[in-house]
């Protein structure tokens, strides 16, 4: 397939920051994207896997190798195989959010708190995206895998992707293309997963645990996420960012009991990722850095890169920005937050292009 040189990534990411790559390649069926993926693959130069560039920063030098852009498309029920669960198979570049649409229209219970998420789905499980509660581990069962090392297709059950917190073995490096993957949700006759998360409960008025009209979790969800500038939406400037710009740190229990008394602390639920013991006590980024001083809507004196308006885990362009601007910001927040309390925050999205550690 014929690459094309774009202007910048920068137009094919939601931070809309970043250069130029050397080739872009977008590949628009699963067969060709497969020979696309082989070709570049066996020229040995580096590469990277490109879906809705929602969660990725790009170096403002841009990136010195072949993009492979995600774009197949297509949603399939598989053949039910439990009574009451249903498999549907989604090729790794239908959006995600059209996929939760599709299983609120269709009364199947298992995503809907995972509404309004941008990006594909073929990312999804790279950092097993979550929200509200709710990660995609819960209905995930398998991938097809595109393998860098072998050059096949494998079948991956959800249990080998090493699944925790933001984050799977894709992430921590093994190398290939997911090209589809298998959720199992449940045919509930329209009634959601019972609510998990306090804020949801509260907006919708019900205890935890209540199971609700899918369209109303749907609904909700999407409101809270507005609120935080955490839907795409061109005219809100607080939504031009990777979502949450630090993952919430996992600490031990211990350390946790020098922090001051009302930093939040969350139960780290077992199998949450790989190396978390029992012992470990997830904190709140957003309560760190806001103690820390940082202000919703803080920018750097003279960067066009501020602290969402929303959100205090969103770092937005607020026109033209730069990659740099971004990179200052993070920095500066991250010292900020290690000065007065002990603690690292890790940077959720990928840096292509750039080696920042
Ligand atoms: C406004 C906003 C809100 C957000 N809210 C949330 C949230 O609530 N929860 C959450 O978890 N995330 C959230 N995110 C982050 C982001 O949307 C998700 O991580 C999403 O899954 C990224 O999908 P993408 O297709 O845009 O991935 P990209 O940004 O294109 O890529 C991200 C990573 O996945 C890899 N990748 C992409 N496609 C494939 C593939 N097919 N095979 C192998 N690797 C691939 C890329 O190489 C890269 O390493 C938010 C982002 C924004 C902008």
């Amino acid at each position: 397939m014929a690459a094309l040189t774009p202007d910048t990534l920068a137009s094919l990411t939601t931070l809309r920051v970043g250069g130029a790559a050397r080739e872009l390649f977008s590949p628009l069926t699963r067969a060709e994207l497969v020979t696309t993926a082989l070709e570049v693959w066996a020229t040995g130069e580096d590469w990277f896997a490109l879906g809705g560039g929602s969660n990725v920063v790009v170096a403002d030098s841009g990136f010195d190798g072949s993009v492979i852009r995600i774009l197949t498309r297509g949603i399939e029920r598989l053949p039910s195989l439990v009574d009451g669960r249903v498999t549907l198979r989604v090729q790794a570049g239908e959006p995600w959010d059209d996929l939760v649409a599709f299983t609120v229209s269709e009364g199947l219970a298992g995503l809907e708190a995972l509404s309004g998420i941008p990006g594909s789905c073929g990312a999804a499980p790279v950092q097993n995206i979550g929200a509200y509660g709710t990660e995609l581990s819960a209905s995930l069962t398998a991938i097809d895998f595109l393998d860098y090392e072998s050059g096949e297709v494998h079948v991956l059950l959800a249990n080998e992707l090493g699944l925790g917190y933001r984050t799977s073995v894709i992430k921590r490096g093994r190398g290939g293309i997911v090209l589809s993957l298998n959720v199992e949700l449940t045919d509930a006759t329209g009634q959601s997963a019972p609510v998990a998360y306090e804020q949801l409960a509260g907006a919708l008025s019900v205890p935890l645990g209540s199971r609700l009209p899918l369209a109303e979790v749907r609904a909700s969800v999407m409101a809270l996420r507005r609120s935080k500038g955490m839907v795409l939406d061109v005219s809100d400037a607080d939504s031009v960012s990777v979502g949450s710009f630090f993952t919430n740190p996992i600490v031990s229990e211990k350390f946790a009991r020098f922090l001051p008394w009302d930093a939040p602390r969350f139960a780290v639920e077992p199998g949450a990722g790989p190396g978390l013991g029992s012992d470990s006590v997830k904190l709140s980024a957003a309560w760190l850095i806001e103690r820390a001083g940082i202000r919703r809507g803080f920018a750097l004196p003279g960067s066009r890169a501020a602290v969402s308006g929303k959100h205090s885990l969103a770092l937005t362009n607020r026109g033209g920005a730069t990659a740099s601007e971004i990179y200052q910001l993070a920095r500066f927040i991250q010292e900020r937050v290690r000065n007065e309390f002990g603690v690292t925050l890790s940077p959720e999205p990928m840096y292509l292009g750039v080696d920042l550690g």
